[in-house]
């Protein structure tokens, strides 16, 4: 049993074939799928990424305003979004959000201001919080510190490529860190030294589809199924098997995203 913590399958590269890559995820093992909506929030994109987990009973759902698209973040899109939490029991996180100073899609002071304004909404929604980080480390942490210390859900560092020092920070703030497949790239030596130091109840797995098609099928188009090669290389660093890894990161994405519900109980103030 597998849990693909961070898929992006609603949009409109699977279109053709969507209800054959969740077939395939089944057969793999993969027995639930967190599906992270992205996009303009004015475009009815979250709408449907909600939708597509209102369908299926193993895919939930997180919602939030990417850094790329940190700029058309405005109290509409704000309305919206909370809206879709308080209408849909599937959506189990507030994501992905945070800082990209890779791309810079949007300038990076109004990163960090929606940043903080949507860590403050997750938090008061009681959301466990999906973090995008990308060449951001030292900003990305500092404003984690400061909006979520003592923040009991805490949340996700997802697709993790930063430092081990980044990693237990956030470990210290109650996140969990998730690996993509691009811990089985040749030359992740760097990212699987870290897989191998971090504690295995703080450790969560991926795929980012359809992104970073782990080894051995780069190149093509990732998926929910492939997530079992990221389990294998990780058990292989741990020298455990590929099923005690399914049985640990499936109870520790149990135990963060689906003990609450949105809207129950509000965290207690800091
Ligand atoms: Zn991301
Ligand atoms: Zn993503």
């Amino acid at each position: 049993m597998f849990v693909d913590s961070h898929c992006h399958i609603d949009g409109a590269e699977y279109d053709d074939d969507r209800e054959d890559v969740i077939a395939r995820a089944r057969d793999a093992g993969v027995t639930t799928m967190l599906n992270v909506g992205t996009g303009d929030p004015h475009s009815g994109t979250f709408e449907r990424a909600v939708a597509l987990a209102e369908k299926h009973p193993e895919i939930y759902c997180a919602i939030g305003v990417h850094p790329h698209d940190a700029k058309l973040f405005n109290d509409a899109a704000e309305r919206r979004l909370i809206d879709l939490v308080r209408q849909s029991s599937r959506i189990v996180a507030w994501g992905e959000i945070g800082l990209d100073y890779h791309y810079d899609h949007s300038p990076r002071d109004v990163q960090r201001d929606v940043f903080r304004r949507q860590l403050r909404i997750g938090r008061e929604l009681n959301l466990p919080i999906v973090i995008h980080s990308r060449e951001a480390d030292d900003d990305t942490i500092a404003i984690l510190h400061e909006e979520l210390s003592g923040y009991s859900r805490a949340g996700v560092l997802h697709c993790f490529g930063g430092t081990l020092q980044m990693a237990l920070s956030a470990i210290d703030l109650g996140f969990l860190v998730s690996f993509a497949g691009n811990l089985t790239f040749k030359k992740a030596e760097d990212l699987r030294d870290i897989a191998r130091q971090l504690p295995l109840d703080r450790l969560l797995i991926e795929t980012d589809c359809p992104y970073l098609t782990p080894v051995p099928f780069r190149g093509k188009r990732n998926e929910p199924a492939r997530v079992v090669e990221t389990a294998k290389c990780l058990a292989d660093l741990r020298a455990v098997t590929g099923t005690e890894i399914g049985r640990v990161t499936t109870a520790n994405f149990e135990k963060l995203f689906l003990t609450h519900k949105a809207g129950e109980a509000p965290a207690p103030p800091a």
